[in-house]
């Protein structure tokens, strides 16, 4: 733009036609000895311009000047005059295939214009420039000047910035399939480990030292299910995919449950475990994510437990402050444990962070990733997760949310049933058909259902599902997702177009973020995921299965 505003300047003075070049002929002075130098000035100052110019006659499009820069630019022959070429035999020659504006550039550069162009030089290297376009008038001639400024610098970084970009959006994206697709990898066979001992567990005559292994295998496997989804939550919150549902629910019984959980693990570890719910908390009902507040603070509790081995662990919530629209709620979990020091408070709600990472870490197990996806979670609610500890005293995680106000919830049965049908308390006698192509995953399932009463049939796909659906009735129907030939969504699909009625509920391994909308518009009433606790399924059939006796077909 330089170049313009210094050609706006020229055009502006009285042409000197006696000035040593081109410049010097359209400026004036108030001698001739001032043109001179003037255009003299003018010259050499656009000779050592660092942007390449040509002057063109709009009328011959020939060129009528350019500067030293254009013959380094386009790595011109050092004798070449371009004074014998018209504008377009340059674009013509030396204009990148494909460059941006081709077309706009091979035609004719617009009168007042700025854009970019890539050029291929005399010696055939790529090169980008910036160039701009200005006109004026002079002795009833047009004259065009366009300069050319070299940004191959720049524009190789921006490509290769854009490569990068692009191969880290790329990394991003296996990484999520990876993690999710592993994790459903995982959680399948787990599914067949958590149950098979569930299932040994329920026998009543098994030795105490099988029980006691059953228990440990039952344990680890646990730990390890919660290890994968800590993994995959990290990497949901990762990629910026991890949303708070809001549903309305008791906040008392919600901190009751957590409570509860937590009251087994403390009494089998000798801790005591002091809380305090004020009574006006039962009165609080809101709207959010129960779920992942539970995950919060289990997170805070199981670390006070690990890192504690005497003394308490006191876990406080309470009102702060109450209007129409919201309650806020603080929560802490102090514990007389170990302590964390002041140089490491920060570094623990960093990914796979860990204070003791020597034998310690070993000792107490763990990823590392609890406090980092607790403090995202905190942050989700609106809060921030907040730590004061002193090494060898113990330490107080806390934060505060402000939640909106909700009213209670109504409990109404999740099918409603025809009038003289009541709701069922057992599952004796239910009919229900497992829809299961993993035979490990099917033998367990049916295992349970046999031990509750339930009359199963089998099938382990889609298509034989449905044929028996021609010649059965159904209480109920318990089906996989992800099966061969024809999976669960097309067989939900088939199902639905004559049977609306017959709950069917959908299990997966899959921990997919809108997993409940997927399902249910698919035309399932819910789903159970795996790896499952058998005291929840059983839950989830009585609350859909509807009560009807009739003989087994
Ligand atoms: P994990 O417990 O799985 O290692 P977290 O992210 O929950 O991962 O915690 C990170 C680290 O912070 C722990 O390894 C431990 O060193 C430290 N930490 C967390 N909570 C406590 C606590 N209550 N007392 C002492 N140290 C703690």
């Amino acid at each position: 733009m330089v170049i313009s505003h210094l050609f706006e300047a020229i055009y502006m003075t009285q042409a000197d036609k006696k000035g040593s070049g081109f410049f010097s002929r359209l400026v004036t002075g108030s001698s001739k000895k001032d043109t001179a130098a003037n255009g003299a000035f003018h010259d050499a100052f656009l000779q050592l311009y660092v942007d390449a110019y040509v002057v063109v006659n709009t009328e011959t499009n020939y060129i009528t000047d350019f500067n030293n820069q254009m013959i380094t630019l386009f790595a011109l022959p050092s004798q070449t005059n371009l004074k014998d070429l018209q504008i377009n035999q340059i674009m013509m020659r030396y204009l990148a295939e494909d460059s941006d504006n081709k077309d706009l550039m091979m035609n004719q550069v617009p009168d007042c214009w700025t854009g970019e162009a890539g050029f291929i030089n005399y010696k055939k290297e790529k090169f980008y420039t910036s160039v701009h376009s200005n006109v004026f008038e002079k002795d009833d001639t047009k004259w065009q000047i366009i300069s050319f400024r070299n940004i191959t610098d720049k524009k190789n970084a921006e490509q290769e910035l854009k490569s990068y970009r692009l191969n880290a959006e790329k990394a991003a994206r296996a990484k999520a399939r990876f993690l999710s697709s592993m994790s459903h990898e995982l959680r399948t066979p787990l599914n067949g480990i958590i149950g098979t001992s569930n299932l040994v567990l329920l026998e009543s005559n098994l030795p105490e030292n099988i029980r006691r292994h059953m228990n440990i295998l039952k344990y680890s496997s646990e730990h390890m299910l919660g290890i994968i989804n800590d993994i995959l939550d990290f990497s949901k919150i990762d990629a910026g995919k991890l949303e708070l549902k809001k549903q309305s629910f008791n906040l008392n019984d919600c901190l009751t449950n957590v409570i509860e959980a937590f009251e087994v693990q403390f009494n089998e570890k000798g801790l005591p475990f002091i809380f305090s719910l004020p009574p006006e908390l039962s009165k609080v009902h809101i709207s959010s994510d129960e779920i992942k507040l539970s995950q919060i603070l289990n997170n805070l509790l199981s670390n006070a437990l690990k890192f504690t081995t005497a003394g308490n662990v006191t876990f406080k919530a309470g009102i702060e402050s109450c209007d129409e629209k919201n309650t806020v709620i603080s929560f802490s979990v102090s514990d007389t444990g170990i302590g964390i020091p002041e140089e490491k408070q920060s570094e623990i709600f960093q990914g796979f962070a860990q204070v003791y990472t020597d034998d310690n870490s070993r000792k107490f197990g763990g990823t590392g990733l609890g406090l980092t996806i607790s403090e995202k979670l905190v942050a989700k609610f609106g809060g921030e997760l907040k730590v004061e500890s002193e090494p060898g005293e113990g330490s107080r995680f806390y934060f505060s949310v402000s939640f909106e106000n909700a009213l209670p919830k109504e409990a109404k049965p999740k099918v409603q049933h025809e009038p003289g049908f009541e709701h069922i308390t057992d599952t004796h006698g239910l009919r229900i058909l497992v829809v299961e192509d993993n035979a490990i995953n099917a033998t367990i399932l049916i295992s349970f259902l046999r031990r509750w009463g339930v009359l199963v049939k089998e099938a382990e796909n889609g298509i034989h599902a449905l044929e028996l659906i021609r010649f059965h009735k159904f209480d109920l129907i318990l089906m996989d997702l992800e099966m061969p030939q024809m999976d669960g969504y097309q067989t939900i699909k088939k199902i639905r177009e004559t049977d609306h009625k017959t709950p069917v509920l959908a299990f997966t391994a899959s921990l997919l973020e809108d997993m409940e909308s997927l399902i249910t518009e698919a035309g399932f009433n819910d789903y159970v995921l795996k790896p499952y606790k058998p005291a929840e399924l059983k839950k989830k059939i009585l609350d859909y299965a509807p009560h009807r006796k009739i003989d087994y077909v």
